[in-house]
């Protein structure tokens, strides 16, 4: 499978370059000063924990308009206390079958105002994939469009750029 493509923005061949993004933490819990974060926060690669407030690593993908795959933004979400423990209890089996749970975007997304605090839906997965991150369509907003419609070549390249990927 190739990854290249002419890039009509900026002229060049983009390839081999970035098809995912992801973050370390929400972006509250980053904001903590260095030297108190561990104190106030818990977290590991998959879960995380601000006093009373719970959130999890998910992914939120928007295929390709004209590639095959899809970006995918590794995003944290919030998610109630109730549901953060069954993923965790469900965390080594396959729990495709569970009814979606509400969370709230805990990332600002580049090239998405307004994506910080999007009320969302998550799908857990298989005990190989995170949870996937459903952006309702009601509202409007960018993330829902782009996910049903697709990312453009164009997008693509704002979002590379946005990402440090490109200059
Ligand atoms: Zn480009």
């Amino acid at each position: 499978m190739t990854t290249s493509f002419l890039c009509r923005t900026c002229g060049e061949t983009h390839e081999g370059l970035p098809t995912d993004y992801a973050w370390k933490l929400p972006d509250e819990v980053w904001a903590i000063p260095e030297p108190d974060r561990a104190q106030q926060a818990r977290w590991d690669a998959d879960c995380c924990q601000l006093g009373e407030r719970c959130f999890i690593r998910c992914v939120l993908r928007i295929p390709f308009q004209s590639r095959t795959g899809s970006y995918g933004w590794g995003i944290w979400v919030e998610v109630s206390e109730r549901d953060f423990y069954r993923y965790v209890e469900l965390y080594s089996e396959d729990a495709r079958s569970e009814p979606p749970i509400d969370g709230i975007v805990a990332n600002g997304i580049p090239c998405h105002d307004g994506s910080l605090g999007l009320a969302v839906s998550v799908q857990f997965g298989t005990a190989q994939h995170r949870p996937t991150v459903i952006a309702s369509p009601d509202g409007g907003h960018s993330l829902a469009i782009e996910q049903k419609q697709g990312m453009s070549n164009e997008r693509y390249h704002e979002v590379l750029v946005a990402t440090g990927a490109i200059r």
